[in-house]
């Protein structure tokens, strides 16, 4: 089997360097004094990127994890929590709390554009009894990137939690977590970080930890429970067993975003010479505000379906692009240009394929994509 070149938002392209880090001989994570050093440094490193100094823990399990984890750990039955959903995973983010118990109110609002701060700001004028918040950084399957710059001052304004989905935004987004009072801040190790799919990171504010703490119930489960890492490196002493091979690989990833200094403006750069590519060859996105910094999401043009165009890319190019699920399914396309895949030479590939395929469904465009993007980058 080929491996293709990987253009979805998520997983991404992982590097040699932290395929090389991967393959290292493992030790005892649990007896190996060392290792716990280790951790610790990889969260300290971390940190660095969520732009914080709150406890950051890595978890065992793929992004989704980080989620069940907050809800878990948060939430008691009859909690009022509030959703800000105007897309995907910001309603799913809902319904994970309804699991634990919570009783969610969702704030909806148009799942083509970022939240409104001033629709947001109204409602809570109203209505601020809610034990935390749920909000999505950048709604993977739409593009959309909301503003929790404003979004989470204005909840803690009111002593509302923040519980933030950052997956598909840290490394790609601007994230300052303790300037923006952000509670909960939710990664995974396969978007922009570009390790191997498998970790969740959550940063965890004094806030948090006090709810955390003060259950008056115990959190249902185990492995969801954040309270079960307290005190992990003075006690020297992991929940479980930690995937050692995948934290190796975690590492070097973030090593690898740290000394490249500034990958935000790297995503910015090239999100926009995408995202105009492909607008001024007359293709519709998604979105109409809010443009991710890690994906565009673009309508599926006539003359062609999901299944010919991603066939097409693979067979012909052997290149994997993504398309949407629930609403958006069949409806839209999906370009990741996340971590490793947010790279000159991927992004051109890409658009060059995508422009081969859509001419040879006869569908009109007004410029070369690729041609376009490199005019843009110069
Ligand atoms: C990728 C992603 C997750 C993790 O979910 P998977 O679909 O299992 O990869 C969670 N939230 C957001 C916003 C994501 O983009």
């Amino acid at each position: 089997m080929k491996t293709p070149l990987i253009m979805t938002p998520g997983p991404t392209s992982v590097h040699e360097d932290v395929r090389r880090a991967m393959a290292k001989a493992i030790t005892n994570p649990d007896l190996d004094m060392e290792f716990y050093e280790f951790y610790k440094e990889t969260c300290n490193q971390l940190k660095k990127l969520f732009l914080t100094s709150n406890d950051l823990l890595i978890l065992n399990g793929e992004g989704i994890l980080g989620l069940e984890a907050a809800c878990a750990s948060l939430i008691e039955p009859g909690d009022q929590v509030l959703c800000l959903d105007n897309g995907i995973f910001g309603k799913g983010f809902g319904e994970f709390a309804e699991i634990y118990g919570a009783e969610v109110t969702y704030f909806k609002s148009d799942y083509r554009k970022a939240i409104s701060v001033d629709a947001l700001e109204q409602f809570l004028a109203d209505r601020h009894d809610f034990k935390l918040a749920l909000l999505v950084h950048c709604e993977t399957p739409s593009g959309i990137t909301n503003s929790v710059n404003r979004i989470c001052p204005l909840l803690k304004k009111y002593g509302i939690l923040t519980v933030v989905d950052s997956v598909s935004a840290v490394c790609g987004e601007e994230l300052k977590t303790d300037e923006w009072q952000m509670d909960l801040v939710l990664a995974g190790s396969q978007k922009c970080i570009s390790a191997s799919p498998g970790l969740s990171i959550v940063s965890i504010s004094k806030d948090a930890w006090k709810v955390i703490r003060g259950r008056k119930r115990p959190a249902a489960g185990f492995y969801c429970n954040l309270g079960i890492w307290s005190n992990w490196y003075e006690k020297k002493w992991f929940p479980y067993t930690q995937p050692i091979s995948d934290l190796y690989g975690l590492k070097a990833a973030v090593d690898r975003i740290l000394e490249e200094g500034d990958s935000i403006a790297r995503h910015k750069k090239y999100a926009e010479a995408v995202r105009n590519s492909l607008l001024n060859a007359g293709l519709e996105l998604y979105a109409q505000d809010g443009f991710s910094n890690t994906v565009t999401t673009i309508i599926i043009p006539e003359g062609i379906c999901f299944r010919e165009l991603f066939d097409a890319m693979l067979t012909d190019h052997n290149i994997m692009i993504a398309g949407a699920f629930d609403y958006l399914a069949d409806t839209v396309f999906r370009i990741g240009h996340m971590g490793e895949n947010c790279r000159e030479d991927k992004l051109y590939l890409t658009l060059k394929a995508l422009d081969d395929v859509l001419k040879k469904h006869h569908i009109l465009l007004k410029k070369d994509l690729h041609r376009e993007f490199v005019n843009l980058i110069l």
